[in-house]
């Protein structure tokens, strides 16, 4: 955990689609933190996955959340000394981290099936995690010539605990060994892993709170683990809750009435919106009689603290999904 120093959050959007009302609600709790802790809010593009990158939907999110009334410090159209702020900008660093591990005898690869190591590159969202890896290839090393197919490189995990304290969700320990097993940090195919991508970003860009949705919990004890094999120490963690469609179906797997563009392009103005995710995180009450907000009036007054202990938040938009 960080101590002391300036508060660097950092919103971290991939290029997959439209931006949904969901993570908007997640670049609003973060832009929240961020501005409240008087720091800096980083916007990182997270376009490593490339075989699932949407060609132009990058600088369409960015205009959604600017439609908002969300601005960000450093990133696209800000610059900072922290640049590049696009993943795919910052394979160098990746390989570097990789180099590092390396030589500290750390990693090995692995040729089991592509199945089980497809998903790596995008951010495993609740429910979409494999099976733990049984280390097969654990004692291969990074010599062997003779391979099934191109080789994955995973790193060897410490079996131990590892804690975080959450601040929204509270303590969580985890023996990343026995629960998930030595994880992928580069694909075969030469695609970086999300949670390598992640850490290495994390550190460089000494960010000091990570603020996501609660779908990505299950990953923050790989990155400590992680973060402290490569010298560093991960930031805090903040899991917002994710926002679900109104019969509790997550917004990701919906087409129609999810990008936020469709509510947009339907008329409704952003402080209606924000207004919206605002109930729908139960950063306002249900019965709060505002219909329009910006997000500054939503400062100020810890509403972040209602976020504790939740980790589902059914979107409160009728009509819609
Ligand atoms: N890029 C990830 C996503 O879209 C977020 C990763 C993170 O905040 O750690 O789900």
């Amino acid at each position: 955990m960080h101590t002391g120093g300036t508060y660097r959050g950092r919103f971290a959007p991939s290029p997959t689609g439209d931006l949904h009302l969901g993570c908007a609600a997640t670049a609003l709790v973060t832009w929240m933190a961020a501005r409240e802790a008087g720091g800096r809010l980083v916007l990182r593009v997270e376009d490593i996955d490339t075989p699932r990158i949407v060609a132009g939907s990058i600088d369409r999110q960015l205009e959604d959340l600017r439609w908002l009334g969300l601005d960000w410090d450093e990133g696209p159209g800000e610059g900072g000394s922290f640049a590049p702020y696009a993943q795919s900008e910052r394979f160098a660093r990746y390989e570097e981290a990789i180099a590092r591990l390396a030589a500290d005898d750390l990693l090995y690869h692995c040729d089991c099936s592509r199945a089980e190591i497809a998903r790596v590159a995008s951010a495993p969202h609740l429910g979409e995690e494999g099976p733990r890896y049984p280390g097969l290839c654990r004692e291969k090393g990074l010599t062997q010539r003779e391979w099934k197919r191109a080789p994955a490189t995973r790193i060897r995990v410490p079996d131990r605990d590892v804690s975080i304290d959450d601040r929204f969700l509270g303590p969580l320990t985890q023996n990343v060994a026995s629960d998930v097993g030595d994880f992928v940090l580069k694909r075969g195919d030469g695609i970086y892993s999300y949670q390598l991508a992640v850490v290495v970003d994390d550190l460089a860009m000494e960010i000091t709170e990570a603020v996501r949705g609660a779908d990505l919990l299950g990953s923050a004890p790989r990155q400590v683990v992680l973060a402290e094999l490569l010298g560093g120490h991960a930031p805090s963690f903040a899991h917002a809750p994710l926002v679900l469609a109104a019969d509790g179906e997550r917004l990701a797997k919906r087409a129609r009435g999810v990008p936020l563009r469709d509510h947009r392009e339907a008329g409704r103005s952003p402080e209606e919106l924000v207004a919206v995710l605002a109930r729908t995180l139960g950063l306002i009450e249900a019965d709060d009689p505002r219909v329009r907000l910006e997000p500054g009036d939503l400062l100020g007054e810890r509403r972040l603290d209602r976020l504790r202990g939740r980790r589902e938040a059914p979107l409160m938009l009728r009509g819609a999904v």
